[in-house]
């Protein structure tokens, strides 16, 4: 049963490289969001720590976690699995804190269509334009080109979720991005206004796309 003590959900989710990461931890910071730690097949990469970032398994580990029915969602992202275990999120939603998971558009609808007893909010972020995520992809620990051109064609796919979500951010100023989430996030839990133009974020994903 949902009290009004329950934590809320709040899902990030964002083409490769609109900077959705960076916001992650912000929120986390600043206002005190546990970041749910997600299960993956795929390598960890140099900079990242084993059981924070990731929680880095192999096949077999992941398809039992699968079969066990362990999973609030799971999908197949850029060849490797990734999913989110239930257990560790509703025990902090029932003890009221929030929490904010940073998954991909496979896993937002998932947990949507579950229809939990928990407030959610989704956010969708985007780049300023196509130029500005590939000099972001390319500049990154990516100097293969070819990854960059498989993430730049993914992100093609990718923008047409954005209506699913509750809210797309324009990302070309970390800080302002920020800002907005937080606002947008303030403004639903307290149900104040809210400062938000569809229209615009309409004509962003048109020029995205066109
Ligand atoms: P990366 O490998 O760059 O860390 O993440 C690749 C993509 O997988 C990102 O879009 C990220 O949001 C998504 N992702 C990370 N964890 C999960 C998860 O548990 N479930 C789903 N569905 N996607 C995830």
């Amino acid at each position: 049963m949902s009290t009004k003590k329950d934590g809320i959900m709040v899902i990030l989710s964002s083409p490769s490289g609109a900077g959705k990461t960076t916001i992650v931890k912000l929120l986390s910071k600043n206002k005190n969001f546990y970041i749910s730690t997600s299960h993956t097949t795929r390598e960890p990469r140099s900079s990242e720590v084993a059981d924070k970032d990731y929680y880095f398994v192999n096949h077999e580990k992941f398809e039992k976690l699968i079969k066990n029915e362990e999973f609030l969602e799971y999908a197949k992202v850029f060849k490797h699995l990734y999913g989110t275990t239930r257990t560790p999120v509703i025990e902090k939603l029932e003890k009221g804190e929030n929490v904010i998971f940073d998954i991909d558009w496979q896993g937002a609808d998932q947990i949507k269509n579950k229809k939990l007893n928990y407030k959610l909010i989704t956010f969708f972020i985007l780049p300023p334009s196509r130029e500005v995520l590939f000099e972001r992809l390319s500049n990154r620990d990516m100097k293969d080109k070819l990854i960059v051109e498989e993430r730049m064609k993914e992100f093609s796919r990718d923008v047409l979720h954005w209506i699913n979500y509750d809210y797309v951010i324009v990302n070309d100023n970390l800080d302002e991005c920020y800002f907005k989430i937080n606002n947008l996030i303030e403004a639903e839990i307290n149900n104040g206004s809210k400062d938000y133009d569809k229209d615009y974020i309409r004509k962003h994903v048109n020029k995205l796309t066109s």
